[in-house]
């Protein structure tokens, strides 16, 4: 970390924000030989933003186990012996014009996922490590682990493990590194933008540069933008990873007259315990998660389902559930599971901070729920139990096409009767990961304004790069995104950079 008083002012980049997307965009801009200054607004132990509350799982393009291996180069023979599957640029395509219902910018996708592969080895060449997420990307299936999902690697440590390594190769590549630097503004004139203004362990200042790279994640954050732009209800929402990402970088680019784009009433939102904390913190992260409900059905308040739990796997549809349980009458739900199916839940689900109740009857678990209607909840699993194509076996590894049908609210898999005692129950409801509002951007992740011309010197990365995310979101992107945008904005700022000095414009 630079001093304050060693600090120059001005740099070739800025790069505002401290998460994965920054730090790749840092790094880049680094390689193609430009200073730089990042800044990022929290204090040193809780940086990272949301990245460092991840599992650390990308979404890339492989075609088979040598690929794995290539970036998971340390499997011991049983793990190798696992069914990596491959995912194809095909198949990232038809995941993400799918769940974005085809309104996913074609070019940015493009970049995402051809440049997906060519990103993950340039962050193992950062030092970042990737292991393949046994079991909780894979079940086991006579004795060997099958991968389902299209996210098969998550990064060493998680997404604290890939920041920190992020971090450590950007200290050794001579990023100039600022803690508690809280960007409040862009500088900007007719040349365009020259530099910010933040405040720095309490003192504002303006820094200039040739470049700046916005990277400091969406509106999550901020309970008053979430309901001007999710709409009423999301200021009640959980905030499952970091209170800094209060929308400022989009706030301030779009007072300079920067374009929006994408879908600013959207977001990924999942189902969260119902009485988690209102904001991330890394004491209670890995504990708040309740993503088995596909093995579930999940009741509101008035003891009714409400949506397909088994409409794919997890990875397609846990982005989008959130809004729903939001949507709620007291906008929370119940996830009930019968004892068949219990030895799939993930480890969150034995975590101390649940709330979860358990019965050896129905009857009981209708008498415990007491804030549910109970003739409806006991209707409703009549009814659902006596669905279920039960000459269809359960199988988590596929969508096994066990249906609930002929119901109000289908259940298009894994359909499980309960009937098996005891059945365990969780209170879940509406917690936030990211908004997917964002800035316009060309290829070149430089940022349009609403004359649709570049904003000479600004570019953009990550959560603030709109037009990617429409509705849903195929798990395991965000990173990817962010580094694949990163890099591109990194190498745009320093180019720009260069190009500056060259006409010798001193910022
Ligand atoms: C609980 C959780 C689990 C997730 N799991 C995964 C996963 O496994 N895989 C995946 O791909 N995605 C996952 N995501 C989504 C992923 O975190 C994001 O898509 C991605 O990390 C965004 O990266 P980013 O760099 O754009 O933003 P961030 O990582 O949030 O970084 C933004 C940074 O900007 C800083 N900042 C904000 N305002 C300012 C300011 N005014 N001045 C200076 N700095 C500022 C913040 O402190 C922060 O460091 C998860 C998210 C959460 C919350």
């Amino acid at each position: 970390m630079v001093s304050s008083d060693k600090q120059p002012n001005f740099y070739d980049v800025i790069v505002v924000g401290g998460g994965n997307a920054a730090l790749c965009a840092a790094l880049t801009a680094r390689e193609e030989g430009a200073s730089v200054l990042l800044l990022e607004r929290s204090p040193e132990d809780e940086r990272g933003g949301n990245s460092s509350f991840t599992e650390g799982l990308m979404r890339f393009v492989y075609s088979g186990k040598d690929d794995i291996v290539a970036l998971s180069p340390d499997l011991t023979p049983d793990e190798l012996a696992s069914d990596f599957g491959a995912y194809t640029e095909e198949k990232f395509f038809d995941d993400m014009a799918r769940v974005t219902q085809n309104r996913t910018d074609p070019d940015l996708c493009e970049i995402l996922v051809k440049q997906s592969n060519a990103t993950m080895h340039w962050m193992r060449r950062q030092g970042v490590r990737f292991l393949p997420q046994f079991g909780r990307q894979a079940f086991k299936v006579g004795g060997k682990f099958t991968f389902w999902g299209g996210a098969t690697l998550a990064a060493v440590g998680g997404g604290r493990g890939l920041v920190d390594q992020l971090y450590r190769a950007a200290e050794k590549a001579g990023v100039h590194i600022r803690y508690n630097a809280w960007v409040k503004d862009l500088i900007a004139s007719d040349k365009g933008v020259t530099g910010v203004v933040a405040t720095l362990d309490h003192v504002t200042q303006e820094i200039a540069a040739h470049g700046v790279v916005l990277a400091c994640g969406g509106f999550e954050a901020n309970a008053a933008w979430r309901a001007r732009h999710l709409g009423p209800g999301w200021d009640l929402a959980k905030v499952r990873g970091s209170k800094y990402n209060c929308g400022d970088g989009l706030d301030m680019a779009l007072r300079i007259g920067a374009q929006p784009a994408g879908h600013w009433s959207g977001c990924h939102a999942v189902g969260w315990e119902r009485y988690a904390d209102d904001f991330g913190s890394f004491a209670t992260m890995d504990d708040y998660e309740r993503d088995n409900y596909p093995f579930s059905i999940m009741v509101n308040s008035e003891g009714k389902r409400f949506l397909d739990e088994g409409a794919d796997i997890r990875n397609y549809t846990y982005a989008k559930y959130g809004r729903i349980i939001l949507q709620q009458p007291d906008q929370f739900a119940w996830q009930i599971f019968d004892s068949s199916v219990t030895h799939l839940l993930r480890p969150e689900y034995r975590a101390r901070r649940v709330t979860k109740v358990v019965a050896n009857s129905i009857e009981e678990l209708a008498d415990k729920l007491d804030d549910v209607n109970r003739e409806t909840l006991l209707k409703t699993i009549k009814e659902y139990n006596a669905s279920i194509t039960r000459d269809v076996p359960f199988n988590p590894n596929v969508k096994d096409g066990r249906k609930a049908q002929g119901l109000a609210i289908p259940k298009s898999n894994w359909a499980v009767a309960l009937e098996n005692p005891p059945f365990e129950a969780y209170a879940v409801t509406c917690g936030i990961t990211f908004t997917f509002g964002g800035l316009k951007v060309t290829t070149e992740a430089q940022v349009l304004d609403t004359s649709h011309r570049p904003i000479a010197g600004l570019f953009t990365a990550g959560e603030m790069l709109g037009g990617l995310f429409y509705f849903n979101y195929p798990g395991a992107t965000g990173l990817t995104s962010g580094a694949v945008f990163g890099r591109v904005a990194g190498r745009s700022a320093a180019q720009a950079a260069s190009a500056a000095k060259k006409v010798g414009n001193v910022a």
